[in-house]
């Protein structure tokens, strides 16, 4: 699969690199050989959205399992979200610890978000010149104590600050206003029915949080990316943020609130999964290429933590291993190609975070690579998950496609259930080569 399409090649690999996309039989004699048969051969996925949680919360998730995980769903790079793990990345120290945590340990290439948190305003251009590839905001409650959202004149704040040095700014595009007055109307509701839980987060806080993004954005110059969309009607509020991107996550894509059981906490996240007539616009986002990627948002915590009514737990999924077969089960299903699907969750975001190297099966990128089976399908079998805790709102479910094979710069890192022993992962730097 190259960028110009599916076609019959032969991909020329060396020191990790795309040498060379040659014509079907040019293939030095001499040199180890991988035929793909039937199989596509895929860029490897690029999944910006991921919350590893170690150090601080490591019984949630960790980089080996996170990265293991990644590996087996043909996720070559991940990026690890700044919260979660204590401390969050929103230090120079801080990310040091997150290195160090990482090291040695990384199945698949990882880089580092870093955060925007009142309390480091004015000081996140070392952070950046640390080499983290942007930095997250929150414009309501993020969940954890020690990160803490932005007021919206502290969001001005911060676009103008990371404008200036033509960074990225990437925002959880919830505003706490709305959430606060429709939770307000929601007393004596059943807490354990998603219909409550829905309703306490319209979609109205997602439309005023990304009016306001899209006003920073305008006023500043600030490259500027919503999170995990969800109300697609927040695409209309868009006009005037030209240097808005926007990402949604395989949920939003897959599931619909109306078959969502009471109860069933493992579909809770933020902000929540909507109904099937918003599902279907969310598509017509990806088509028309106003969501320009797919990521997996994978959060996942604890089993105990999941339990409880639907605003007592943890609001997160996670979905790293089966983000590609979800997306393309549904895409198929819609009339896409698999080819649309690369555009999203490889290309896509890695155009989004400056990943140069990756997205991409073309000459000078990394040998990011997934042998991926289309056909078929199999059910989800939450013990063949490789993240810490596989708590997944997938059990159970059919999904198509299989992933055969993932390779990071040119070497074999998973196989038909097999992890490589010694792990080849790199820790990633914003603008290191
Ligand atoms: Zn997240």
């Amino acid at each position: 699969m190259t960028p110009d399409g599916v076609r019959e090649a032969c991909v020329h690999v060396a020191d990790g690199r795309i040498e060379r996309v040659a014509p079907f039989d040019d293939a030095p004699p001499a040199v180890p050989l991988v035929e793909a048969g039937e199989r596509v051969v895929m860029p490897g996925l690029v999944d910006t959205h991921v919350h590893v949680n170690e150090p601080g919360r490591t019984e949630w998730e960790g980089f080996e399992t996170a990265t293991r995980a990644a590996a087996a769903g043909g996720v070559t790079t991940i990026l690890d979200m700044p919260l979660n793990s204590i401390p969050p990345t929103t230090t120079i120290a801080a990310l040091a610890e997150k290195r160090a945590a990482a090291d040695g340990k990384v199945h698949v290439d990882v880089g580092f978000w870093g955060g925007a948190v009142p309390g480091d305003l004015g000081q996140l251009r070392e952070l950046h010149d640390a080499g983290v590839f942007g930095f997250k905001c929150f414009l309501c409650p993020s969940g954890v104590d020690e990160f803490g959202s932005l007021e919206l004149e502290q969001l001005g704040a911060a676009a103008a600050e990371i404008a200036a040095f033509d960074g990225l700014l990437i925002v959880h595009a919830e505003l706490s206003g709305p959430i606060e007055r429709a939770t307000e109307g929601l007393a004596g509701s059943d807490p354990f029915a998603y219909r409550t839980y829905l309703a306490s987060r319209p979609a109205s806080a997602e439309e005023q949080a990304m009016a306001a993004v899209a006003e920073a954005s305008a006023a500043t110059g600030c490259r500027t990316h919503v999170l995990h969309l969800s109300a697609a009607t927040g695409l209309d509020t868009l006009a005037g943020g030209e240097r808005v991107s926007v990402e949604t996550c395989p949920h939003y894509l897959t599931f619909e609130a109306a078959e969502i059981p009471d109860g069933a906490t493992a579909c809770k996240c933020a902000p929540p999964i909507r109904d099937a007539a918003n599902r279907e616009r969310l598509w017509d986002g990806l088509r028309d290429g106003r969501i320009a990627a797919v990521v997996s948002d994978h959060s996942p915590c604890t089993a105990d933590l999941k339990a409880g009514s639907f605003f007592e737990a943890w609001g997160g999924i996670a979905s790293v291993q089966l983000g590609l077969r979800a997306v393309w089960t549904q895409a198929r299903a819609r009339g896409f190609a698999l080819e649309d699907v690369a555009r999203w969750m490889s290309e896509g975001p890695a155009a989004i975070a400056g990943l140069e190297r990756k997205g991409a099966i073309a000459e000078g990128r990394d040998a990011d690579l997934v042998l991926f089976e289309p056909e078929g399908s199999s059910e989800v079998d939450p013990s063949e998950l490789h993240h810490r805790n596989p708590v997944t709102p997938y059990a159970g479910r059919r999904l198509d496609g299989r992933v055969a094979a993932t390779y990071v710069r040119g070497v074999e890192v998973y196989a038909d259930g097999r992890f490589r022993d010694e792990p080849v992962g790199r820790l990633l730097s914003r603008g290191a080569a």
